[in-house]
């Protein structure tokens, strides 16, 4: 197995939209632990590729044109990799948010990776594909799940449904990671005696999320949950020693997971 990460570029992204509950006074200094003074945020886009034998697989598909200008670069990271989209066997989806899925269609609307199988959990695939979720999803939302359907509804004859725990290609295993969306997936890639997991936004940043686990994340649809299956994932990536890829984690997303007083440290690899 080889495996590199591409960068699709950065969000812009509120502070008040990524932590509306926390109290300032709580939240800044952690922040600012980690040199991030400025409003917006600017995560980065870490979209990992590997390569195992025939198969050339990419996790995630990043923003594509239409979602942020900091955005869509994955193009041109595959171009700079010298890769081609139609090389590409597989595109494995972690959840269907748009700086994950908008990547998948080209300026015409076309899929981009013309020759790949693409991949989702059935729990995900089930929520964004029902028409119904425009309406309940909540205003604020409503575009993104608009979005997500569109996509669907052009891949719907590409896209392979999987489930928790399965392998879904040798050395790739599902692990259910729900919370930031209903059925986000993570993914463990394993090789030899060695793993390393693809978050995808399991643990969506470096900062708030490994110093304080249990603390609620805006952008998680059901932020209760999502805390749950963080600290219970932080736990054993620290106590296991498992590498990991976080999407929007910095130096390219690679790292290790330590413990540091009551939470987490990201260390960058
Ligand atoms: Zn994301």
């Amino acid at each position: 197995m080889t495996i590199q990460t591409l960068s699709d570029g950065s969000l812009r992204l509120p502070k008040g939209l990524l932590f509306p509950d926390l109290p300032q006074d709580q939240l800044d200094p952690i922040l600012s632990r980690h040199g991030i003074t400025q409003d917006p945020l600017e995560p980065p886009l870490n979209i990992t590729l590997l390569r195992h034998g025939d198969q050339v697989v990419l996790f995630d598909a990043g923003s594509g044109p239409a979602f942020q200008d900091s955005a869509g670069r994955l193009p041109l990271a595959l171009e700079e990799a010298g890769v081609s989209p139609e090389e590409i066997t597989h595109v494995v989806f972690t959840h269907a948010h748009p700086d994950h899925l908008w990547g998948v269609l080209d300026d015409f609307d076309d899929p981009l990776f013309a020759n790949a199988e693409h991949l989702m959990g059935q729990a995900e695939w089930d929520y964004w594909f029902d028409p119904a979720t425009i309406s309940t999803i909540g205003e604020e939302r409503a575009n993104m799940a608009a979005g997500a359907y569109r996509r669907l509804e052009i891949l719907e004859d590409q896209v392979t449904r999987f489930r928790d725990g399965e392998e879904i290609l040798p050395g790739v295993a599902a692990r259910a990671t729900h919370g930031h969306t209903p059925g986000h997936m993570s993914f463990e890639l394993r090789s030899g005696g060695e793993s390393i997991m693809v978050l995808g936004d399991a643990i969506g940043n470096h900062h708030v999320s490994f110093a304080q686990p249990e603390w609620h994340v805006g952008t998680d649809h059901d932020p209760d949950m999502a805390a749950g299956t963080r600290v219970g994932l932080l736990d054993q990536l620290a106590h296991d020693q498992i590498r990991v890829i976080g999407y929007h984690l910095p130096g390219g997303g690679l790292g290790e997971v330590v413990r540091a007083g009551s939470g987490f440290r990201f260390i960058s690899t």
